[in-house]
């Protein structure tokens, strides 16, 4: 963030965060989209854009999906940095995706409550490798150690 993008006057102002996003993008095999614009120190893909920041992640998803992602955005694809649009996951499509891989692996739960009560079909949440767990009882587990 705290690294300056300097704007270059000689050039025709760009009539969308998304066309920007394109012009920082180049194709790799298998589908991936490498990111060649500006990142920040945590690798952060981001868009300067009508005078803000955008994370590329979010353009993408939203180029994808045509709506707003929820929560975090990010890709499972197996190419880090990747921001292929239909590669980004926001928290709906992540939990979509991994139920699906869980009741494909057998690992899906016909709980409708966790051990603590909470609804299933709420707070429900699956690992990368297709665990179920509990959202609200991770959160308290989360406060606790904090
Ligand atoms: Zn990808
Ligand atoms: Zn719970």
């Amino acid at each position: 963030m705290s690294t300056p993008i300097k704007s270059r006057p000689g050039k025709r102002p760009a009539a969308s965060v998304e066309e920007l996003f394109h012009a920082r993008t180049e194709p790799v095999d298998g589908g991936h989209l490498r990111w060649t614009g500006y990142a920040n120190k945590r690798g952060l893909a981001l868009v300067r854009y009508a005078g803000s920041l955008h994370t590329a992640l979010r353009i993408a998803f939203r180029i994808q999906h045509g709506r707003e992602p929820v929560g975090h955005c990010s890709t499972d694809c197996g190419l880090p940095g990747c921001v292929a649009p239909a590669h980004v996951e926001d928290d709906a499509t992540r939990t979509r995706n991994r139920a699906a891989y869980a009741s494909l692996i057998g690992l899906d739960s016909p709980a409708e409550a966790c051990r603590r009560g909470h609804a299933a079909a709420e707070h429900r949440r699956y690992r990368r490798d297709g665990r179920p767990y509990c959202l609200a009882c991770n959160a308290t587990a989360a406060e606790t150690s904090a």
